[in-house]
């Protein structure tokens, strides 16, 4: 029903004209005019974000996730010298729960952040969902930005912190910052490549010739730019697919926390440079067709974290993939549920409690497919001088998440 007519065929009406008129389109740009189309895209439309909508994410699962993520930035603010002021800036922020759960840990170690300057910058592009994030984080206070500055919203969080939205992090001021980015990578549009016995070829989306107003996938007849730049000569793999606008951002990430310090936490399904067909569509919690009703429902691919790592440029070292269950267990995440467990009595809120804890660490749910990644400056993990002198400096403090929880 969804398919031409109506609102939600909005999206396909528009796409065949395009097709009809130039011809195929990457999967990248239809990845990009389903999802953040200005007018009918999936995500400028509101998301499907919840268990009433398309899909669930672990900071809607549970209030532990979003807490043990906020320990991990002040474990890093400790561990470089405490900075008067630090940004969170989050990328793709959803429907502001993340950040709610996040501000909650801050206010409670109020006495420890006392000193320090902290605000809260959200990179969005969706119209609807930074309405949604305003309404969770400043109760619904939030002006628009005004004329002339680069953030198109700004409130105070219910905690009092300040909160700037933007529509890209280019616009984000610079400073010392810890940026934050779950399930968003795999929300940016891939290219998709097939090597055939002429070579590699693009993957294109055009008009199925047999079925009217049904889309259908191509072969591009030879190779296109993206064919030439993306496939590296000692690929092994029959299919790839190559998300450029995560590299470019990781290059962003990596430049600014080489220049201004920090640290990147990135959280996602993904692979290390290893899978090759994971382009796939969520639509009320089932898998969907990836051509079909176009803007109607989620669009996604495995992030690809080798590739992450390598735009990094070596700007900055890297930490991870490791899966989320161990990054939770190694974040404390068993203390964490006794102590909520022990000041609960309601049975309803317990059971919900160990629900949701089996959700973010069964290997078979979420536990083994979601995977952190961090950026950190070198510094953090390297003396700059050790090849020297080791023995004369004091050990860095490790990095939390990223190795067995020692507990003193
Ligand atoms: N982090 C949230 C939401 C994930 S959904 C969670 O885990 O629950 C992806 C989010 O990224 C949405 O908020 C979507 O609107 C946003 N988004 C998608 N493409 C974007 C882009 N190019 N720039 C900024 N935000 C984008």
């Amino acid at each position: 029903e969804a398919e031409g007519r109506g609102r939600d065929g909005a999206m396909l009406r528009h796409l065949l004209l395009k097709l009809r008129a130039t011809g195929p389109v990457t999967v990248a740009e239809y990845m990009r005019e389903a999802l953040t189309n200005p007018g009918q895209g999936y995500y400028t439309r509101g998301g499907g974000i919840g268990e009433s909508g398309d899909f669930v994410t672990s900071p809607e699962i549970s209030q532990i996730f979003g807490e043990l993520i906020g320990i991990w930035y002040i474990s890093e603010w400790i561990a470089t010298g405490k900075p008067k002021a630090f940004q969170l800036v989050e990328l793709g922020p959803g429907r502001g729960t993340l950040t709610e759960d996040i501000l909650r840990v801050f206010s409670q170690l109020a006495s420890l952040l006392s000193k320090c300057d902290v605000s809260i910058h959200l990179v969005e592009v969706s119209p609807t969902l930074s309405e949604s994030q305003a309404l969770v984080l400043t109760g619904g206070k939030a002006q628009p930005g005004p004329e002339g500055e680069s953030a198109y919203m700004k409130g105070i969080s219910k905690t009092g912190v300040p909160i700037f939205w933007y529509r890209d992090l280019q616009d984000v001021p610079p400073g010392y910052s810890f940026y934050l980015a779950h399930e968003f990578f795999d929300a940016l549009p891939i290219h998709k490549f097939q090597r055939t016995e002429r070579g590699w070829r693009e993957v294109l989306v055009d008009i199925d010739p047999e079925v009217p107003d049904q889309l259908r996938f191509v072969l591009s007849p030879s190779s296109t730019p993206a064919t030439e730049n993306f496939i590296q000569p000692e690929e092994t793999r029959d299919h790839v697919e190559v998300c450029p606008d995560a590299g470019v951002i990781i290059q962003r990430l990596a430049c600014r926390i080489e220049k201004d310090g920090g640290a990147a936490l990135v959280a996602d399904y993904g692979h290390d440079g290893t899978k090759t067909d994971t382009f796939r569509g969520f639509r009320n919690h089932k898998l969907h067709d990836v051509l079909r009703a176009p803007g109607t429902a989620d669009l996604t691919a495995d992030v690809d974290f080798s590739y992450l790592r390598k735009m990094t440029q070596g700007r900055t070292a890297t930490l991870g993939p490791i899966r989320q269950r161990e990054f939770l267990k190694n974040m404390g995440i068993d203390l964490r549920l006794q102590v909520l467990l022990q000041n609960s009595r309601d049975t309803a809120v317990r059971e919900q409690l160990l629900h949701s804890y089996d959700m973010l660490m069964d290997p078979k749910k979420m536990g083994d497919c979601f995977n952190f990644f961090a950026l950190l400056p070198h510094h953090r993990l390297t003396h700059p001088d050790e090849k020297h002198k080791p023995e004369s400096k004091s050990p860095l403090p490790p990095v939390a998440g990223f190795g067995e929880l020692l507990l003193k």
